[in-house]
């Protein structure tokens, strides 16, 4: 579904082309659970999928999660969209109801901490996971089976910013038939459709990017119709009805949310929905923000390496370069004297000591202090954590004040 509008356009009309709204210019927030029928044959269709569009329980979805979910889809250019609670809830529905015991995934060794502790997880129930170095495809190519059903990777890695081989690894998939799903969160669709590298799903936290605004959490799956599910062995026979196209999304909606009870609430799905509409603006301020403080950073005498995907020394900045529309708000680096890595946190006066990223405000934290504490040594190191890397969320703030501030706290 690829829009003729430009980015904005097209998401801040998307509410009034839902419908159903009274001519409301924005949609409301629906907070029933429970959605009643005049006809009980009406009730029992929407049971057996014979009734379309309809609801019956909130944790299958409402009204203002569908609202959104269509928002998302124009985003991705997408058929489909599934919304969770958040993020995490997301990804273990992608890897819980389409991945069976038996099976294996190829995951990126450059992942968010938390997605790396849910990949040990499926790890233990009889799934086999095999990590790569997703910045080159041949790692990829070596580590692929007979029963690789999924490659997962984060298109920008969260923190250290490493880029996936995104179009050889997309080309691979299709070409052997595996789903390939890209977690999107970092960059989002106003910096790059992961359906141009033949992504078939596309994974967001909500929570991020994309709602901005740090006021809720969620995630989502957003499919782009370029995958094959009749021949995807994983979707049970309930599913297998109708537009294959929807298969994938189905069985996410019904056993995801159902097993996994993670649902969106109305009233975060209302709060995302109004951050995305600013996404691009956003996108676009953040992504020359990061850049320049990158640069300011690359160039003192004080910092040791900066990594951040639109800089030239970056080591897949062509890549990113020739995909991506800009590098989005997220940076990371280490100080010279590592030691001193705390010191100059607590001497920043405007980002906020915290986790969490994609924030108004900017946000900073020491990683391997933190997120990846839990995960030890090795594992950091497997993951190319530096025990002194601080990650930047650039947030919303004039740029100068930001450089200023980085300025003192690197004397
Ligand atoms: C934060 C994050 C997640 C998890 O999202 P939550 O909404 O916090 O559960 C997944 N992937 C990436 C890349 C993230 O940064």
């Amino acid at each position: 579904m690829n829009s003729p509008l430009g980015f904005t356009t097209d998401i801040v009309h998307a509410d009034r082309r839902f419908g159903g709204n009274h001519g409301g210019v924005h949609q409301p927030v629906q907070t029933s659970t429970q959605f009643g029928f005049d006809k009980v044959e009406d009730l029992i269709g929407v049971f057996q999928g014979s009734v379309k569009g309809a609801y019956n329980y909130a944790r299958q979805g409402t009204p203002t999660t569908a609202a959104l979910e269509a928002k998302l889809t124009r985003m991705e250019g997408g058929v489909g969209t599934v919304t969770f609670a958040t993020g995490m809830g997301a990804i273990a529905a992608l890897f819980f109801t389409l991945l069976k015991a038996g099976d294996h995934l190829v995951s990126s060794r450059f992942v968010f901490g938390n997605t790396s502790s849910v990949l040990d997880t499926v790890a233990g129930l009889g799934i086999s996971v095999t990590r790569v170095d997703a910045t080159s495809v041949d790692c990829v190519v070596e580590a692929v089976r007979p029963n690789t059903r999924m490659v997962f990777v984060e298109a920008v890695a969260n923190p250290g910013t490493q880029v996936a081989d995104l179009a050889a690894i997309g080309a691979l998939c299709v070409q052997r038939g595996i789903l390939f799903v890209v977690d999107n969160t970092i960059l989002s669709p106003a910096l790059f459709r992961p359906a141009a590298v033949s992504a078939g799903l596309v994974l967001h936290s909500l929570t991020k990017t994309i709602a901005g605004h740090g006021h809720a959490l969620g995630g989502a799956i957003v499919d782009t119709g370029l995958f094959d599910w009749s021949g995807y062995p994983n979707i049970a026979a309930p599913y297998r009805k109708g537009d294959a196209g929807q298969w994938g999304l189905t069985q996410l909606r019904k056993k995801g949310l159902r097993d996994l009870g993670a649902m969106l609430s109305a009233q975060h799905a209302h709060a995302i929905a109004i951050g995305a509409e600013t996404l691009a603006l956003r996108a676009r301020h953040t992504s020359q923000s990061a850049l320049a403080l990158a640069e300011f950073l690359a160039s003192h005498p004080a910092v040791a390496q900066v990594n951040y995907p639109m800089l030239p020394t970056h080591p897949q900045y062509a890549q990113a370069a020739r995909l991506f529309a800009g590098g989005s708000w997220l940076l990371s680096f280490e100080l010279k004297n590592a030691n001193d890595c705390l010191g100059f946190i607590n001497r920043l006066r405007l980002p906020v000591k915290a986790t969490g990223i994609g924030d108004t405000r900017s946000l900073v934290i020491p990683v391997a202090h933190t997120i990846f504490w839990e995960a030890g040594a090795k594992v950091r190191a497997d993951m190319g954590i530096a025990d002194g890397m601080v990650r930047l969320s650039v947030g919303l703030e004039e740029v100068e004040d930001l450089c200023a501030d980085l300025d003192q706290a690197l004397q």
